[in-house]
């Protein structure tokens, strides 16, 4: 849509409000509302002006004056509004040069998106991520000097078959790693995802399937069709906010957190994804699995920069506790055509638009626009430099023995260990401006001051078991 047509948009649904969202540096959406009156054509070239020191990881205090300008490609019906609402996602630049925020992760999609371009290696990166995710029916957690609890619980959960319930308990409830995935009663959830996948159909966004995942308790999955890179971070924000809304619309509440479960399947969000010039897939080619060089190349840039590469993906100390062996996670730094078991999955294609490669190492706690843009930057990096991925590993990576097992590189095992390897290795994400220096530094900062340092002065409930009768 032109801003011309928004507008007209607007009008023709009886709009009475504008509701403008853009992510934090960390991946949370934020929003601001006005009458509808207030948006103009000249809005989407001008945009409008508000306050960005509070936003975390943006700017300081004395320079916070930031500038939103609503891009009219992303209009909408925002379907959580009790009042017609019209949606649109915004850019962000700076008040006094208009230039776009170096901070602002959408800008840096963008210039990932740019980047590609001026390479002459592609014009269009396709993403297709796939969000997995929990619905509880009540989360309570809390500390203070003399604790330090959680406690999530569901109807489904496995743990519930015990307990006394209103009416009686009827049983049915998921087994451990066995939600994958029986019909009801024993999935209750059913049309919980059907309405959040019909609400995801009504905005434009189209779904391809829907299902209860492996883990106990109501995990869940509803898979997007791919698209362009910036697209696809849109639709992840707008994904997330449908599964948290349609959740509590319900009466439950979902999560995206790697592992909210101690013992069953974390939450992750693999990353199918393939490069194109015009109308070729440029991932197609007479190579393993019917994988292009220029393919090959782009898994050796990703694992070569995995390490670093997951202090983006999976930016969060919960974020390694999915990443053990033993639950369908990628600990191994390998490729196959088939194996779920390597961090890199050629998928069966059924056609040549349809070849793609799956990076299975992200969760979805990461910022889709960062983590998108980094892979394309590591998987390009990858191409430029003619890095080989070795050889492909086609038998279950759990079932190695430990003498071929020590030869494939691992996972980091810590935010701690991967924030230690973007420190060394971020000059991949630098490349035409892409990411900015300031942007790498404020990240580490950001993960090691607000979330590593403090959780290193905090006993747990594990602790608790392990020495209180020392
Ligand atoms: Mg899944």
């Amino acid at each position: 849509m032109s801003p011309a047509e928004v507008l007209e948009f607007a009008k023709k649904n009886g709009v009475k409000l504008v509701d403008f969202k853009f992510v934090d540096l960390l991946g949370q959406w934020q929003h601001t509302t006005m009458p509808i009156h207030k948006l103009k054509e000249e809005t989407f070239a001008e945009g409008f002006n508000f306050d960005g020191s509070s936003i975390r990881g943006w700017k300081a205090i004395h320079e916070s004056d930031m500038t939103c300008v609503p891009d009219a490609a992303t209009a909408v019906i925002d379907p959580f509004v009790k009042e017609p609402t019209l949606s649109l996602i915004v850019d962000i630049v700076d008040a006094i040069t208009h230039q776009p925020y170096a901070r602002d992760p959408r800008q840096i999609a963008h210039k990932a998106e740019q980047y590609l371009k001026q390479t002459a290696i592609g014009d269009a990166a396709y993403f297709g991520p796939e969000p997995e995710f929990f619905i509880f029916d009540e989360v309570r957690f809390g500390e203070a000097p003399n604790t330090s609890f959680y406690k999530v619980d569901s109807k489904e959960g496995r743990w519930n078959t015990a307990k006394e319930e209103e009416g009686g308990n009827l049983g049915y409830k998921p087994d451990y790693k066995r939600g994958y995935f029986p019909a009801p009663p024993i999935d209750s959830q059913v049309d919980i995802r059907a309405d959040m996948a019909l609400t995801l159909e009504k905005i434009g966004i189209t779904v391809e399937v829907f299902h209860h995942e492996v883990a106990t308790a109501g995990q869940a999955e509803l898979s997007m069709i791919f698209g362009p890179l910036v697209t696809m971070a849109d639709r992840t924000m707008w994904y997330k906010h449908v599964v948290k809304n349609v959740a509590r619309k319900w009466g439950k509440t979902a999560t995206f957190m790697a592992k909210p479960i101690f013992g069953d399947n974390g939450s992750g969000m693999h990353c199918h994804q393939s490069l194109w010039k015009g109308a070729k897939n440029l991932f197609v080619g007479d190579k393993y699995a019917g994988l292009s060089e220029t393919a090959l190349y782009y898994i050796g840039g990703l694992i070569k920069h995995a390490p670093a590469l997951l202090a983006i993906t999976n930016p969060g100390l919960n974020s390694y506790r999915r990443l053990v062996p033993g639950f369908e996670a990628p600990v191994n730094l390998a490729y196959s055509s088939r194996n779920r078991s390597a961090a890199i999955r050629v998928p069966v294609a059924t056609s040549p638009k349809a070849k793609r490669l799956e990076f299975r190492c992200p969760d979805p706690t990461t910022n889709p626009y960062l983590a998108f843009a980094a892979m394309l930057m590591a998987g390009l990096d990858g191409i430029q430099n003619k890095i080989k991925p070795g050889d492909p590993m086609d038998k279950d990576i759990y079932e190695l023995p430990p003498e071929e097992l020590r030869d494939i590189p691992k996972a980091p095992g810590s935010l701690d260990e991967a924030l230690a390897a973007l420190k060394k290795d971020h000059a991949f994400l630098l490349k035409g401006d892409v990411f900015s220096k300031e942007v790498v530094d404020t990240w580490i900062w950001w993960k090691e001051e607000c979330e590593i340092k403090p959780s290193r002065l905090r006993p747990t409930a594990f602790e608790f078991a392990q020495y209180f009768d020392a």
